[in-house]
């Protein structure tokens, strides 16, 4: 065994680790890395997401909306360089509701987004004849307003008609997030970076400052470095402990169904559809009945939460449908392999009947569902960890809860702009792990009510 040095040691090749790689190797010519993983890259969680990307984030600053701005810039020059090998399709988020009371709350979120920095709103009510309102137009920001019920059945037809208001936010869409991180791995290992497969045991400190990473690879068990980055996913916390450190994350389980639409309920050039309401789920009476006898199914027949969602997936030919629903965010550990809710399919497609009523055909008879899904690790406030940590030559890119492939490049760019000490943007601060050490900042951040967690 050889002993090994590197400038730069990082702990977990999912899509953070690896577009943490990518901008130190080939935007700042940092290119001695080890970059170690005890599977293979961007296979626990980086590929099982939705894939999806937006600007459009609640406050209660505009820090959200510019990281995620930023993101999507880098994510459009990466389209160039990569010869769009990630295939982004920009089609927006269509957020919608059947209940009058949520239009000013939607009208306000849409303004405040505008603010951040998202982009201008336009109001459609009332002008279906001349409105300007094209659902299809690509590469434009902000967000339509749409009031007026006969715009939204022509260009929406197949949404509940009690859809009172909408909104389509964008600057959003979705990509492969698959073929993103082996594009940035490829162009990280290119400069120099090495994959290693392996398990990081532990990390020595000294005086206060990183002196080596432990692993359990035969070739490279010690590694001399005075750098290291956690960017280890749902174990966050764990590596977290071996500098000593305790990072303020907790795991929630977020599954995903994929299913045939066999019979095209959905048309194909369909935005992402997302169902602004909270739900009650309409069960027989036999359904009712064996739902409450058990404590783990007794919540199914009571008021759930909003955001039930889908999106057409593939190219031309593919008729399946992505659909998810957070309705069970209860903090669990992130016990791997993950464990399946029995339940998902058939109370997420319930929820998409709201929404979509023609999907009750599968309510009636379901197509066979493929399920998978991983954890979001989040903080208290679903905004990430990015930058140093207390311990010298310690940084962490994580916590990137339901929104780590759209902002993947955003906070490994941050990240990797904090090791090699340049300038950072002003919103960086808002990611860093020291913002909890501020009184002003935890009281503020105690009073948030909407996290944007879909
Ligand atoms: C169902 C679902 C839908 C989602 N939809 C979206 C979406 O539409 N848009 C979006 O932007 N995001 C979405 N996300 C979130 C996104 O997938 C995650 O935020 C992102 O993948 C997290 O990436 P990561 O690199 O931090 O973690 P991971 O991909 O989990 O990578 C962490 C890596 O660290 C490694 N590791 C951990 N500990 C060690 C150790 N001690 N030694 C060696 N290796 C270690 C692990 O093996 C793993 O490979 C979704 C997530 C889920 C579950």
């Amino acid at each position: 065994m050889r002993p090994t040095t590197a400038d730069v040691v990082i702990c977990g090749a999912g899509i953070a680790g690896i577009a943490t790689a990518y901008y130190l190797a080939v935007r700042y010519g940092i290119t001695n890395i080890v970059l170690i993983d005890e599977r293979p890259p961007l296979s626990l969680t980086s590929d099982k997401s939705t894939e999806c990307y937006r600007n459009w984030w609640p406050g209660p600053d505009a820090a959200m909306v510019r990281l995620m701005n930023r993101s999507i810039d880098l994510l459009e020059e990466l389209i160039v360089e990569s010869n769009q090998r990630f295939r982004l399709e920009q089609r927006g988020y269509v957020y919608a509701t059947a209940n009058t009371e949520q239009i000013s709350e939607l009208c306000h979120a849409a303004e405040q987004a505008a603010e951040y920095g998202a982009g201008s709103v336009r109001l459609h009510q009332g002008l279906s004849h001349s409105s300007s309102y094209d659902p299809t137009a690509r590469h434009l920001t902000g967000a339509d307003v749409v009031l007026d019920s006969s715009l939204i059945r022509t260009h929406f037809p197949y949404l509940s008609d009690q859809t009172v208001a909408l909104v389509h936010a964008r600057r959003c869409g979705w990509f492969s997030a698959q073929q993103l991180g082996m594009h940035l791995l490829e162009r990280a290992r290119e400069c120099g970076v090495r994959l290693i497969n392996g398990r990081v045991t532990g990390v020595e400190v000294h005086d206060n400052a990183i002196h080596s990473v432990q692993t359990n690879n035969n070739e490279m068990s010690c590694i001399t470095t005075n750098t290291f980055v956690n960017a280890a996913g749902p174990l966050l916390r764990e590596v977290g402990h071996m500098i000593c450190v305790d990072l303020p994350v907790f795991c929630e389980r977020h599954l995903k169904l994929s299913f045939n639409d066999y019979l095209g309920v959905v048309p194909r050039d369909a935005p992402m559809l997302i169902w602004n309401d909270p739900l009650v789920l309409r069960w027989s009476e036999d359904e009712h009945h064996v739902l409450a006898e058990s404590e783990e199914s007794r919540g199914l027949l009571e008021l759930l939460p909003p955001g039930v969602h889908t999106r057409p997936e593939g190219g031309s030919g593919s008729s399946t449908m992505l659909m998810l629903w957070a309705y069970d965010p209860t903090p669990i550990p992130p016990i791997l392999p993950l464990q399946i809710d029995p339940y998902f399919p058939d109370v997420v497609l319930r929820g998409m009947v709201s929404m979509i009523p023609g999907l009750q055909a599968y309510v009636d008879h379901p197509p066979k569902p493929y399920i998978d899904g991983g954890y979001y690790i989040k903080t208290r406030e679903n905004r990430p960890l990015v930058g140093s940590l207390p311990v010298e030559g310690a940084y962490v890119v994580g916590a990137l809860s339901g929104f780590g492939i759209m902002a993947a490049c955003g906070t490994g760019e941050l990240v990797a702009s904090s090791i090699v000490d340049m300038p950072m943007p002003e919103y960086a601060a808002a990611f860093n792990v020291s913002r909890y050490a501020e009184p002003a900042y935890q009281a503020k951040s105690a009073e948030w009510d909407t996290v944007g967690q879909l």
